[in-house]
């Protein structure tokens, strides 16, 4: 398979992970955990392992084990009190949608303190995401940055 721009993308995102680096992960090989596959110098979602495939445990599985976070959203306020289970939802179908594309974005662990909703994210990309698909559902004010680069997202969202 060529090199498309999506796949230089996707290696390039990994290049700065300490979770990643290529000489730990035969290709093909696959997820002992969680059952991703890399192949082809990508984490994917196949219907088939391919032959021959050697076991590992992937960076997302080596992240959430460690609870070694990439991003965090913190949801607060009056709104988010009358409609958790709501919210929750949409939080868990924005994972669905964000893993089916990239394999590693995934949600390490939700829980409640102080009244707000935290969520920690293996990477950036998902916490962001998370974070603007309540502010787009809901409204609210949402702030997004990075105090170590791009590397990490520190997600705040608020609507009373
Ligand atoms: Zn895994």
């Amino acid at each position: 398979m060529p090199n498309s721009p999506r796949k230089d993308r996707l290696i390039k995102e990994y290049i700065h992970d300490p979770y990643f680096t290529k000489e730990k992960y035969p290709d093909p090989s696959v997820c002992k955990k969680c059952g991703v596959v890399f192949h082809e110098g990508v984490f994917q979602w196949m219907k088939e392992v391919p032959a021959g495939a050697a076991e590992m445990i992937c960076p997302a599985c080596r992240r959430i084990e460690d609870k070694y976070e990439g991003g965090i959203v913190y949801l607060e306020g009056e709104f988010l009190q009358k409609h958790k289970d709501e919210i929750l939802n949409l939080i868990k179908n924005v994972e669905e949608d964000e893993m089916a594309y990239r394999p590693l974005e995934r949600i390490i662990e939700i829980k409640e303190e102080d009244g707000k909703l935290v969520i920690t994210t293996t990477y950036e990309h998902l916490a962001r995401r998370i974070g603007e698909a309540v502010h787009k559902a809901y409204k609210g004010d949402l702030n997004i940055q990075y105090p170590e680069g791009w590397k990490y997202a520190r997600v705040h969202w608020k609507r009373d």
